[in-house]
């Protein structure tokens, strides 16, 4: 079975659809079967991968809205081991439409549950809003990353987002897990990433990860070239670290399995 992971922050950014593409990617290229779900009207996980939300007829709206098998919408992308359920605009409209639908907050959950058997990982982009397709897509999860910019008013927000979180636990989905929070476009060189680095830890501790993501062009840039940064330069410091992102996700994963 495998495990969903939502990649999630209201605040707009931060680097979710960064995150989801690159850690997707990586964990395809650990040759873990991965599919990359994008929640987020504005489509960029979609697009950041090569393919035109433009072109894409049905995707994980209409999976949700219509009742459509996730099989039809399932892109297969040019990377070995990595699949797409895309998005494409109309997904402002499931916002609206699902306010109308019994078990609302389920149909994300409903769709992904046929298929992740096929699948080692799914991360799905979240959009930056904590309407009713995030509320489905962390009520669908088994764990939600949080990624948190090294920046000014860096833990702005996410106060709202942890109660959001408990929220669903207590009444969507008591599995529901924190895989972490993520620190991403850190530069070492400036006083302030360090400071948000330090203040974030002091303050989730173990609940950070230790991989942090530096900011990094290839990082900006690949996405212009529908490619992960791997495979546009494997090489790059924001490549590497998103590799050793997916090692760290994999290797806690692996130690709560031996727990068990
Ligand atoms: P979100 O999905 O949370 O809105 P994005 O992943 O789209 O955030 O990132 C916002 C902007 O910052 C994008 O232009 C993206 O290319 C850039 N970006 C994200 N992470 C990094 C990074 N580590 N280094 C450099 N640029 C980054
Ligand atoms: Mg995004």
């Amino acid at each position: 079975m495998g495990k969903i992971i939502s990649i999630a922050n209201q605040k707009g950014g931060v680097g979710k659809t960064t995150t989801a593409i690159n850690l997707a990617a990586s964990l395809a290229a650990l040759e873990y079967k991965t599919l990359l779900v994008d929640a987020d009207p504005q489509a960029n996980s979609t697009s950041g991968i090569g393919e035109d939300p433009k072109q894409v007829k049905a995707g994980i709206y209409e999976c949700m809205v219509d009742a459509i098998d996730p099989y039809e919408c399932i892109i297969k992308s040019e990377i070995d081991y990595l699949d797409l359920l895309p998005s494409h605009i109309d997904l402002v409209g499931a916002e609206v439409e699902l306010v109308n639908y019994d078990e609302r907050e389920m149909k994300m959950k409903t769709a992904l549950e046929a298929i992740r058997g096929d699948y080692d990982f799914i991360i799905i982009d979240c959009s930056p809003s904590l309407g009713l397709i995030t509320v489905n897509a962390l009520t669908a999860s088994d764990s939600v990353i949080i990624p948190v910019q090294c920046e000014y008013f860096a833990l702005e927000g996410l106060g709202k987002l942890l109660n959001t979180i408990k929220i669903i636990q207590s009444r969507l989905n008591p599995d529901l897990e924190i895989e972490g929070i993520l620190l991403t476009m850190y530069d070492m060189r400036l006083r302030l990433s360090n400071q948000v680095v330090e203040e974030v830890t002091t303050h989730f501790k173990s609940m950070v990860f230790d991989t942090l993501i530096p900011r990094n062009i290839k990082l900006s840039e690949s996405p212009s070239f529908g490619l992960p940064a791997i495979s546009h330069d494997a090489e790059s410091k924001g490549a590497i670290s998103y590799l050793n992102l997916a090692n760290e996700i994999v290797a806690n994963n692996e130690q709560l399995a031996e727990m068990a």
